[in-house]
């Protein structure tokens, strides 16, 4: 079997041309979405990953915009910035660009973000939302696996095997999957036999960032392989998957980069025209 591709940059264009037209439709009623990004210092890939949310969402229609503060700014003055944005009626959505520098806790800054903006989903409030079934901002990287995965046929009844249990991805997105009545199993660095036990499952979602460490031959016949895996090898984007043997087992099958990344940002487009909705309707 050689796979079929599971083409992020296209499944996000479509999906940004609908979020386009909704951008339109409140603009029509004298809603601008607002999405801000707060970053503090100047590492240069998380510049460009800001800039490249800015950008997208002002693609969109939405506004944009970005607050910088120096690298050396106190936990306070991180506060005090998203206080000011959570007070501000214009800024819809807040996105706080992470790792934050050593002298700010990271957990006390979103827990600061107001819940209503929160639009990355990673307050504990919004995560608590989430696992017991109410309006919430679902995390935009497990919104866009889900987004891919509609491209696949239904999970109803099918066996998903979710590697990688972080909060942003891993354990977010086996909820999601369980939502829509797959039966996950969630695994990790501690998992026994884990590579081994791969071929039982029909699909298989892979946030790890280790090179390699999936093979075509550990798969089953068949499998749909979402593969959020992110590291820089000799300066080139590698997933964790290795694409090349995996395509000829598995019948859909993400690129990286092109797969999972380009929903994760759209995700983001989404959330934020959420938000904007939500609180036109809450007024
Ligand atoms: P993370 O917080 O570092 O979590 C990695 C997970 O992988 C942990 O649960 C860890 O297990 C598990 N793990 C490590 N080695 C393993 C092994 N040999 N076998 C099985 N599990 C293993 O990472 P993350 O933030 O979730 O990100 C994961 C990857 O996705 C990274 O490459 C990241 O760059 C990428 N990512 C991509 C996007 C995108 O938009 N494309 C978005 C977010 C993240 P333990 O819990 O036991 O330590």
């Amino acid at each position: 079997m050689t796979a079929e591709l599971l083409n992020g940059r296209e499944i996000a264009k479509d999906y940004r041309a609908g979020l386009q037209n909704e951008v339109e439709k409140l603009k029509s009623m004298g809603i601008t979405p607002n999405l801000t990004v707060v970053i503090v210092g100047n590492d240069g890939a998380s510049l460009s990953y800001v800039r490249s949310k800015n950008k997208a969402a002002e693609k969109i229609g939405m506004e944009s915009s970005i607050v910088r503060l120096d690298e050396d700014t106190s936990e306070e003055d991180v506060l005090a910035a998203v206080e000011k944005l959570n007070q501000d009626d214009n800024v819809n959505g807040i996105l706080v660009q992470v790792p934050l520098p050593k002298q700010v806790d990271e957990n006390k800054v979103l827990e600061a973000i107001a819940p209503h903006k929160d639009v990355d989903g990673f307050s504990p409030v919004n995560i608590g939302r989430l696992y017991t079934g109410q309006r919430t901002f679902v995390p935009c990287t497990p919104l866009g696996i889900m987004e891919l995965l509609k491209h696949t046929g239904s999970l109803e009844g099918k066996t998903v095997a979710v590697v990688g249990r972080s909060h942003i991805v891993g354990q977010p997105v086996a909820k999601l999957l369980t939502n829509e009545n797959a039966t996950v199993t969630l695994m990790h660095s501690r998992t026994k036999d884990m590579v081994e036990s791969l071929k039982n499952f029909d699909v298989v979602v892979s946030a790890v960032g280790k090179p390699g460490l999936i093979k075509g031959s550990d798969l089953k016949e068949g499998a749909v392989v979402i593969d959020v895996g992110n590291t820089v090898v000799d300066e080139k984007l590698v997933g964790d998957v290795d694409f090349e043997s995996a395509k000829e087992v598995a019948s859909y099958i993400t690129p990286v980069p092109g797969g999972v990344g380009p929903l994760t940002i759209t995700m983001v487009l989404n959330n934020t025209l959420l938000a904007a909705k939500w609180h036109n309707e809450d007024k």
